[in-house]
C-alpha cells in the first residue's frame, strides 16, 4: 500500500500541472501512468484507489471512478469495518514508517487564512470559535476520515424500513452541569443544545419498567461454566439508570449466583459490605497517597485477600470508561468511581468525582456527540443540510458533496495533513487528498489532530516539544454496533447491559433509550433496536498504561471484521442462550474501530507530576501553529476538546 501511495505521487509528477480535460493527456504521460497503475495492482492496490487520487489530473481518460460522493458511500450509513479504517490511517503510517512526500516540488494550490487539522469536534469548534471573530476568512478543515466527527461518529443501520441511529465512538455530553466550563456550556447553547430538554428526550424507565436489570457474564473457559448473573448492584460511574430502578439483587443473593466457590463468594460479600481500614493510623492523604500508588486488582487481592478468580470478576470493569483492565487502574480512581473495597477508608469525595458517579449520563442525542459534530459542521457550511435547532439536526440529511462548495468554509474528507512548515509568515502545508499530494499556504494553522503524530509533521518542533507530544499515547477501543430484529431474547433474560468477566467483548447492552426530532426509539421488545459492544484489546503483564495501549493498538491492526463478527455472536448467544439466533435476529454489524481512541490520562501507577506538565509543553503554539484535541488536556471528553479549541484560537487571535 505505502508503495502504492509512492506510485501514485509519480504518477501525479508524470502529468502536467494543467491539462485540458477535455482531451488525452500526451501519449508519453498516458503509458508511463498505465505502467504505474500496473506497478501499483500488483503491490495490491485497487486500480479503482490508485486513479481515484489522479483521475482529476488525467482528466479521467483512464478511468470513470466516480469523483464525487454517490449516495450509496454516505458515510454514517456504512457498515462492516469503519472508524479508523486502514485507508484512513495509510499516509500517516507511511509517513511514520519513513517514507518521504516531496511537497516541495509541487505547486501550491493557492492560500486560506486558516486551515484546521482534523475534523473532530475540536478542529470544528475551532474553525467555529476563529468564524466568529473573523466572519470573512477562508476556512478549510482537513481530516483523513471519511466522515467528519472524528470519535463523535453517527451510524445508520436498518432493519427492514426502520432506521435505527446511532453512535459509532464519543457517547454523551459528560456531567455537562459540573464538569463543563462556561465557554464550553456557551458553545452548547450557541448550538441551541437544551440540556434540559435532553434530560426529557432520554427514557430512563423503559428498561426497568420491563424489570431489566445489569448483569455479569462467566464464561466457561475461566469459570468451568457459562452463566448470566442478574440483578447486578455495583454502582457506575456516570449511570443513566436511576439507582432506586437498578433492580438490583441484594449483595448477598447476587454473588451467591457467582459460579465461585463458598470462600471465594463470602470474600465478595466482604469487599462489598465490610467496612476495613487497612491503613487506621494514617492520614488521610497517606491513604490517598498508598492508594495512588496500587492497582485496583493489588488491592483487592492483597488487602482484601481476594483470590486470582474472584479478582477476575473485576478485571474487566474498567474497559468501558477508562480503557485499562484492573491491574492497571489505580485503586485511588477505582474508590473516586464508586468501586466496592474503600468504605471503611473513610475517604473523602472529589466534587468533580462526586459529579462524575452523581450526574446522570443522559445528556445524549441518538447518534451520540456526532450530534455537536453535525450542529457545527451545519453552522459552518448551512448549504450543506437544512434546519436550525438541536430537534431537526437529528434527522437531517447532509449533503456531502457541499462539504467543500463553499469558498468560505470547506471541509475536506480523506486528506491527511502530512507536513506543516512556519515559513516567512506563513504555513506551507502538504497534505494528501485521496491518494492525490497537494499543497498550500495557510496563513493560521489549528492542529486538531492527534499530538503523538505531530513530531513527524512539523520537523521544526524542539527536541522537548517532540518528546511531550510523543507522551500522548491514546487508548485503543472498539465499539461494535448489532442492529438486531427485535430484544425480546433480552427481555426474558432479564437484563439490558451485561458486564463481562472475561472474554472479548467487556460490556453488551442495549442502546440508550432516546426519542427526539422525529426520530422514535423502540418502544417494546418486539422493535428493532441496536446492541452496543464494546472491546478494549488491552492485556494484563504491561510495563505501563502506554505499553499496554500501544500493544493492544497492534493487535488492533491485524484484527479482521470477522473476528468481531464472530465474537458478538458467541457472547450474545452465551447471555441469551438458545432464545438468540444470530441468523434470524441480526439485521447488520458495524465496526468502529478506534486505535487511536481516548486521549491518556494521567496514571499514578506509572507517572510523575513531572509528566503531567508535559501538556503544557507539548500545546505551546509553534509560530503560526496553534495546537487543539482533547490530547492537548490528557482529558478523554467533549468539553476538553472544546476549551482547548478556545485556546489554540485564542493563542492566535496573539499573533501579529
Ligand atoms: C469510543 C469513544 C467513546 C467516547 N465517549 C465519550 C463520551 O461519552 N463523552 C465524552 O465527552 N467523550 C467521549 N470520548 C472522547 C472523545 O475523544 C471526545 O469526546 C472528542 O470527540 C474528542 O475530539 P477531538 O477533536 O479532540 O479528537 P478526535 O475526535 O480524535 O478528532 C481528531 C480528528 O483529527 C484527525 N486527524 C488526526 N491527525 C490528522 C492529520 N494529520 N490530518 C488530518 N486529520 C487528522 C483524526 O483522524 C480525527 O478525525 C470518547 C472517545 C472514544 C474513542
Amino acid at each position: 500500500m505505502i508503495r502504492g501511495l509512492a506510485l501514485q505521487v509519480e504518477a501525479q509528477r508524470a502529468v502536467p500541472a494543467r491539462v485540458d480535460h477535455e482531451r488525452r493527456p500526451p501519449e508519453a504521460v498516458h503509458s508511463r501512468v498505465s505502467e504505474l497503475v500496473e506497478a501499483a495492482v500488483a503491490e495490491g492496490m485497487t486500480r479503482r484507489d490508485f486513479l481515484n487520487g489522479v483521475a482529476i489530473s488525467l482528466g479521467g481518460t483512464l478511468t470513470s471512478a466516480p469523483m464525487v460522493w454517490a449516495q450509496e458511500s454516505y458515510p454514517p450509513a456504512l457498515t462492516g469495518m469503519q472508524g479508523s479504517t486502514d485507508a484512513s490511517y495509510a499516509a500517516a503510517h507511511a509517513l511514520r514508517d519513513g517514507q518521504a512526500f516531496p511537497f516541495e516540488n509541487l505547486p501550491s494550490a493557492g492560500d486560506v487564512d486558516l486551515l484546521v487539522v482534523g475534523a473532530g469536534i475540536s478542529g470544528l469548534a475551532a474553525a467555529y470559535f476563529y468564524r466568529q471573530r473573523h466572519p470573512r476568512a477562508r476556512i478549510l478543515i482537513l481530516d483523513n476520515h471519511d466522515d467528519f466527527g472524528g470519535h463523535a461518529r453517527r451510524c445508520e443501520m436498518r432493519v427492514g424500513k426502520r432506521l435505527l441511529i446511532t453512535y459509532g465512538g464519543s457517547e454523551s455530553i459528560q456531567s455537562p452541569y459540573s464538569l463543563w466550563s462556561e465557554p464550553a456550556l456557551s458553545l452548547l447553547r450557541e448550538l441551541g443544545i437544551d440540556l434540559q430538554y435532553l434530560e426529557t428526550a432520554f427514557d430512563r424507565t423503559l428498561y426497568p419498567n420491563l424489570g431489566l436489570s445489569r448483569g455479569l457474564l462467566f464464561k466457561r473457559e475461566a469459570f468451568g461454566i457459562d452463566k448470566l448473573v442478574t440483578g447486578d448492584p455495583t454502582r457506575l460511574v456516570a449511570d443513566d439508570i436511576p439507582p432506586e430502578h437498578l433492580h438490583a439483587r441484594p449483595i448477598r443473593a447476587f454473588i451467591e449466583g457467582f459460579p465461585l466457590d463458598a470462600k471465594a463468594r463470602a470474600a465478595l460479600v466482604a469487599l462489598y459490605q465490610e467496612r476495613r481500614d487497612f491503613w487506621p493510623r494514617d492520614s488521610i492523604a497517606r491513604k490517598i497517597e498508598r492508594l495512588a500508588s496500587l492497582s485496583y486488582h493489588a488491592f483487592l487481592t492483597k488487602h482484601w485477600g481476594l483470590t486470582q478468580g474472584a479478582a477476575r470478576v473485576f478485571h474487566m470493569r474498567p474497559h468501558h470508561f477508562y480503557a485499562l483492565g484492573s491491574d492497571l487502574l489505580p485503586a485511588f480512581v477505582a474508590a473516586s468511581s464508586g468501586y466496592p473495597g474503600f468504605q471503611g477508608l473513610g475517604l473523602p469525595i472529589h466534587p468533580s468525582d462526586a459529579a462524575k458517579l452523581e450526574e446522570p449520563y443522559i445528556y445524549h442525542f441518538p447518534d451520540g456527540n456526532a450530534s455537536l459534530a453535525r450542529l457545527l459542521v451545519r453552522k459552518l457550511l448551512p448549504g450543506v443540510a437544512p434546519g436550525n435547532s438541536m430537534h431537526d439536526i437529528v434527522l437531517a440529511p447532509f449533503d456531502y458533496t457541499k462539504l467543500d462548495a463553499d469558498p468560505r468554509t470547506q471541509l475536506r474528507l480523506e486528506s491527511t495533513v502530512l507536513s506543516l512548515r512556519n515559513v516567512r509568515g506563513c504555513v506551507d502545508v502538504g497534505y494528501i487528498e485521496r491518494n492525490r499530494l497537494r499543497r498550500l499556504q495557510a496563513k493560521r494553522v489549528v492542529y486538531a489532530g492527534y499530538h503523538a503524530m505531530l513530531p513527524y509533521i512539523m520537523r521544526e518542533l524542539s527536541e522537548r516539544q517532540r518528546m511531550a507530544l510523543s507522551r500522548s499515547v491514546k487508548a485503543p477501543i472498539v465499539y461494535v454496533k448489532v442492529a438486531l430484529r427485535n430484544w425480546e431474547p433480552w427481555a426474558e433474560a432479564g437484563v439490558h447491559d451485561v458486564h463481562n468477566t472475561i472474554g472479548f467483548y467487556s460490556r453488551l447492552k442495549l442502546d440508550y433509550p432516546v426519542s427526539m426530532g422525529g426520530y422514535r426509539f423502540a418502544k417494546t421488545p418486539r422493535d428493532p433496536i441496536v446492541a452496543h459492544l464494546v472491546h478494549v484489546p488491552v492485556t494484563a503483564g504491561h510495563r505501563d498504561q502506554r505499553a499496554a495501549w500501544q500493544a493492544g493498538r497492534q493487535r488492533l491492526q491485524s484484527s479482521p471484521y470477522r473476528e468481531f463478527e464472530r465474537h458478538a455472536f458467541d457472547e450474545l448467544s452465551r447471555i441469551l442462550g438458545s432464545r438468540f439466533d444470530p441468523e434470524r435476529d441480526v439485521a447488520g454489524i458495524t465496526v468502529f474501530r478506534w486505535g487511536h481512541g481516548y486521549a491518556y490520562g494521567f496514571n499514578s501507577l506509572f507517572d510523575s507530576d513531572e509528566e503531567l506538565s508535559l501538556q503544557d509543553v507539548a500545546r505551546v503554539p509553534v509560530g503560526r501553529v496553534a495546537i487543539a484535541n482533547s490530547d492537548a488536556a490528557w482529558s478523554a471528553y467533549a468539553h476538553a476538546a472544546i476549551d482547548e479549541a478556545a485556546r489554540a484560537v485564542d493563542e492566535l487571535s496573539r499573533l501579529a
